[in-house]
Order: C-alpha cells, then sequence, then structure tokens
C-alpha cells in the first residue's frame, strides 16, 4: 500500500515524468521566477504517521506563490471568523485565469468569487491582523513555522522585490476592491504583505508538512497540537478541490481528485485525509498555470494508489 512506498519508487516517477517539463514554460510575468531550471524536479510524501520520504532536487527552496492562498485563508478565519471573510469574498470556483479582473465589475458589491484568485486572496491578505505589513507578514511567517516547526523558513526578498516592482495587475486589482470598499487601509501595504506572502521559500518536504496539517484536520502531525480549528481546515481543503487549480480544477478533480493548491513558481501542495501531505516541484507551467511535472507525478500517485476522494 501507499505507506510502503519507497524514496526509490519516487525516484523512478521522477525520471518518469521529466520528458514532460519540455511542454510546459517557466513563469516570467515575475522576473525572479524566470531564474528557475526547468530541470529541477522534486517530490516529498509526509505521512500522518511516520517519516517524510523524497526524491529530486528536494533541498532546492521555492516560493510559495498561489499555496499560500490556502495559509493566508485559515489565518485570516481564525483572526476574523468565517462570517467576516465570506462576507468580503465568495466560495464559488471562478472559471477563469487567477489574475482575471472582469468578474469584479458584473458584481456589486464587488466580492470576489473565491479567496484562491488573486482578487480574492488579496482581500484575504487584507484582513490579515496587524498594525503594519512587517507585523502581518511576521503572524504568517510564524503559522508557517508552527504547521512545519522549522523557523528556518523565510520570505525570499529577491522574488518578493521582484513581484512588488512589476505588480501592475495586482495593484490594479487592489485599487479597485479599494475604490469598492471591499478593502480597508492602504492598498500598497496589503501588496506588500501580498507579495511577501507568496514569496515564502520552502522545499518540497517543508510543504507537504504544511499539506499533512490540513490533512491532519488542522493538527501538527507529531504533537497533534490543533494549530487551525478542525472546520477552518475543512473549508480550505473545500477550496483547493474547487479551485485550486485555477481554471483546471475540474480535470484535475477528475483525473487525480486529491485536494491541492499550486502556485506559479511550480509547486503543488496536495492534502489526503488520513494520509498526509505531498508536494512537487517543477516549474515549467502550462497555460493555466500550473506545473506539467506536478500534476503527472499527482495523477500517477492517484491512480497507482487509488488515492481520489471521489
Ligand atoms: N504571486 C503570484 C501572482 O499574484 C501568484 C499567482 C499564482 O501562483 N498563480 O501573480
Amino acid at each position: 500500500m501507499v505507506n510502503k512506498l519507497e524514496k526509490k519508487t519516487l525516484e523512478s516517477w521522477l525520471e518518469n515524468v521529466k520528458e514532460y517539463a519540455c511542454e510546459g514554460k517557466v513563469a516570467d510575468y515575475i522576473p525572479a521566477l524566470a531564474e528557475q531550471n526547468p530541470e529541477h524536479l522534486a517530490v516529498a510524501i509526509y505521512p500522518l504517521k511516520g517519516e517524510c520520504i523524497y526524491a529530486g532536487h528536494s533541498e532546492k527552496c521555492f516560493t510559495l506563490q498561489s499555496i499560500s492562498k490556502v495559509i493566508s485563508l485559515a489565518l485570516a478565519l481564525i483572526d476574523n471568523g468565517e462570517d467576516f471573510v465570506f462576507g468580503r469574498v465568495g466560495m464559488e470556483p471562478s472559471g477563469d485565469p487567477f489574475h482575471s479582473i472582469y468578474r469584479l465589475e458584473q458584481h456589486t458589491p464587488s466580492k470576489p468569487l473565491n479567496p484562491m484568485i488573486n482578487a480574492g486572496a488579496l482581500v484575504v491578505s487584507n484582513m490579515i491582523y496587524g498594525v503594519n505589513a512587517h507585523e502581518r507578514v511576521g503572524r504568517l511567517l510564524s503559522f508557517i513555522h508552527e504547521m512545519t516547526d522549522d523557523h528556518s523558513i523565510q520570505v525570499n526578498e529577491n522574488v518578493a522585490d521582484s513581484e512588488f516592482n512589476s505588480a501592475f495587475l495586482n495593484r490594479s486589482l487592489l485599487y479597485y476592491l479599494k475604490q469598492h470598499d471591499v478593502i480597508k487601509g492602504d492598498v500598497e501595504e496589503t501588496l506588500d504583505v501580498y507579495t511577501k506572502q507568496c514569496s515564502v521559500d520552502v522545499n518540497v518536504c517543508q510543504l507537504a508538512r504544511i499539506g499533512a496539517v490540513f490533512a491532519n484536520e488542522g493538527r501538527d502531525i507529531h504533537s497533534n497540537r490543533q494549530i487551525i480549528p478542525r472546520h477552518y481546515a475543512r473549508i480550505c481543503k473545500t477550496f483547493m478541490v474547487t479551485c485550486g487549480m485555477y481554471d483546471a480544477s475540474g480535470s484535475f478533480a477528475i483525473k487525480v481528485g486529491i485536494p491541492a493548491k499550486s502556485g506559479v513558481s511550480g509547486g503543488v501542495m496536495a492534502s489526503l485525509n488520513q494520509f498526509g501531505g505531498i508536494a512537487v516541484y517543477g516549474p515549467a507551467l502550462d497555460e493555466k498555470g500550473n506545473s506539467v511535472v506536478g500534476l503527472k507525478l499527482l495523477e500517477i500517485l492517484s491512480n497507482r494508489y487509488d488515492l481520489s476522494i471521489f
């Protein structure tokens, strides 16, 4: 069974899927991400019981990008409660690209459809408690340290600056939301928080452990301490199913069927109840912004061990 999975099996799967990397393209709209090497591939599985197994470039750090949206949502729910959060951001999949702006004009008030698209995630970042960007980002980092039991995890300032200086579309979304009173406070400060949360650097084992906390109903996998209330962890995993792969969430649910969230760095974090967390890294992306190798690998894993939740 899956708990008997060995490092050499993961290595052979990576070997089998690496040819797909050439079908994708590394993100370059954030200039620092263009420096990633499409041949760097890694996978890690963190079971709820047992040690993390990993293969490939597992030491390589990459930024969370949109995977951070699941984490910031959990923290915003803890800070503000469900009614407040979903008073400002919806629960429905959009079927649009993650950075799309046009739906905001179609609804009054301009409530973003869900927290996994950029408009919704920006509203969520705006809700995280703190007197300034530094404190808000610090709280997010502490939250990640708690989930991973690893205080070495930090923001990659180079990627954060690169995104902050080129985030014209996210700025537009924020100014639009500010105009319509959906976000409070300073736009540039919220963008600072958002770009830094997206730029938190992790490796696959650290990311798989975060996935495992969600899979463990919000509890730390070693001490069993509740870090995220169970109900909020469940909300996050549900969004991972309905919106985690942007406008490819439907086909991913059919082919893989595991709650998962991707980011434009090429990372994917998956969470499977009673099993654990899975993380894949492969920076070459398909046209929807999902890791080509990541999707292939998760498909193999799901089919091989019959992991679909459906
Ligand atoms: N930081 C990225 C952005 O806002 C995250 C997008 C993503 O990973 N899909 O564009």
